[in-house]
């Protein structure tokens, strides 16, 4: 492999994009981070608050509501809590991240999230340096030499939690003081925004009245139009809300008996990604488990299988071509999937703020009529992306509703 080829160095930007979901800035992006935040003011609001989505934003906004004894309640379309953050304790003998499962940004960052003053980290992290990776192009398996491993982690020093999961550090961190004022199963319809107070109906049809109301449903929900707005949004914010880029795709964990792949195999794809990863990389685990995620065009050739089996079969042939059978060989027959592009209250995988228009961004986030506020992982005012992002967004605009 020649690494000054350019389309060289473009499979390892790849690879590096495909490991972590996104582009990378990692410890860059701590400097990004605000001196404050909402955490660390107090705030007078005499008016009621409805914050629609349980996921990490419209989490964080409750916690400044319910620190400030603001009157607030949120509408949570699904049975749980957490959204795109989701853990999976029955699959093996480790807690798996089968949605948000990196920290891209350094882990000092945390603390911000949380609130605590300080460098001193709490969380157990595993630092995602990884020594033993390749690459596949459908015929090819390439073994990634260990320079550019360690050139890749220099450049973007990711973490993963060690003995928890992402929604652990949310649950624990934010949720746990506001999730008794969470109204699940509660999927709204219609937001009413013409009068003085804010009419919110959900699809069994009960109505809620608020002051001011934040919105932090992803933005494949604002493209699917499944919520209505009396008065109907502007086409302006209509085009830039279809302009953002939202991923289809899924995850996947496939349960072996032996680990005979390495700790991650990027397939070089077209447009978006495709990689193999040990989810069990130096978690306490016995089990051998290895990861799948797909976004991207990719993810229609699977979705047109029309079945999670067949998926399995797929990636067991590709897998068995890449180490000669063996994948066959060790297979359990156990798989865990989420299907994050086809989830009815999901509809995508992530989107990267940073790489949208600025423009588009402000006329998203604007509020309509100051009674609709919007939160979420692309309004990331501080360039965090994914987690981070959604609830440093949750935490500003919980600030800004609160001030108008
Ligand atoms: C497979 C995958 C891997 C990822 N990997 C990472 C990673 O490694 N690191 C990282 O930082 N980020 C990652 N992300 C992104 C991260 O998960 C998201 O950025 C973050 O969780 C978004 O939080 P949110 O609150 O903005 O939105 P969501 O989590 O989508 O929360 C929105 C909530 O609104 C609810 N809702 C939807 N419609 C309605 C309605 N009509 N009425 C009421 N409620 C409604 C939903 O059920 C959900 O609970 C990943 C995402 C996926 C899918």
């Amino acid at each position: 492999m020649n690494f000054r080829e350019p389309l060289t160095l473009f499979a390892i930007i790849l690879f590096s994009i495909g490991l972590s979901g996104c582009l990378n800035w990692a410890a860059r992006a701590v400097n990004k981070l605000p001196n404050e935040t909402a955490l660390d003011k107090s705030y007078k609001y005499e008016g009621k608050i409805i914050i629609i989505g349980a996921g990490a934003s419209g989490l964080a906004a409750a916690k400044i509501m319910e620190q400030n004894n603001i009157d607030y309640q949120i509408l949570e379309a699904t049975n749980r809590y957490g959204g795109r953050l989701k853990k999976d304790t029955s699959f093996a003998d480790f807690p798996i991240d089968i949605g948000a499962e990196w920290l891209h940004s350094a882990p000092v960052s945390l603390n911000k999230l949380k609130g605590k003053k300080g460098l001193e980290v709490d969380e157990d992290l595993i630092p995602y340096h990884l020594s033993n990776t390749a690459s596949w192009d459908g015929k090819k398996y390439t073994i990634t030499p260990k320079w550019i491993n360690n050139f890749i982690y220099n450049f973007m020093p990711e973490s993963k939690f060690k003995n928890t999961t992402w929604y652990d550090f949310v649950d624990e961190n934010i949720a746990k003081t506001v999730k008794h004022k969470i109204q699940f199963n509660a999927p709204v319809s219609k937001i009413d925004y013409s009068g003085q107070k804010v009419i919110v109906t959900t699809r069994n049809g009960n109505i809620y009245t608020a002051d001011r109301v934040l919105l932090t449903v992803s933005i494949g929900i604002l493209k699917s139009e499944d919520i209505t707005f009396t008065p109907e949004i502007s086409n302006e914010r209509r085009i830039a809300i279809e302009s953002i880029n939202f991923h289809q795709g899924f995850k996947m964990a496939l349960k072996f008996s032996e680990k005979f792949y390495p700790d991650a195999i990027n397939c070089i794809v077209e447009k978006g990604e495709k990689v193999y990863y040990d989810i069990a990389f130096k978690k306490n685990a016995q089990t051998h488990v290895l990861g799948f995620l797909c976004t991207g065009d990719k993810t229609n050739e699977y979705y047109s299988l029309n079945s999670n089996q067949k998926i399995v079969d797929s990636l067991l042939e590709e897998l068995d071509q890449m180490f000669q059978g063996k994948a066959s060989e060790f297979y359990l027959g156990e798989y865990l999937i989420e299907n994050w592009g086809q989830h009815e209250f999901t509809q995508g995988t992530w989107t990267t703020a940073f790489e949208e228009k600025k423009s588009t961004l402000k006329v998203l986030s604007q509020p309509l009529d100051n009674k609709v506020y919007f939160a979420g992982e692309i309004f990331d005012t501080y360039q965090q992306m994914g987690v981070p992002g959604a609830i440093l967004s949750g935490y500003f605009t919980a600030d800004k509703i609160l001030t108008d």
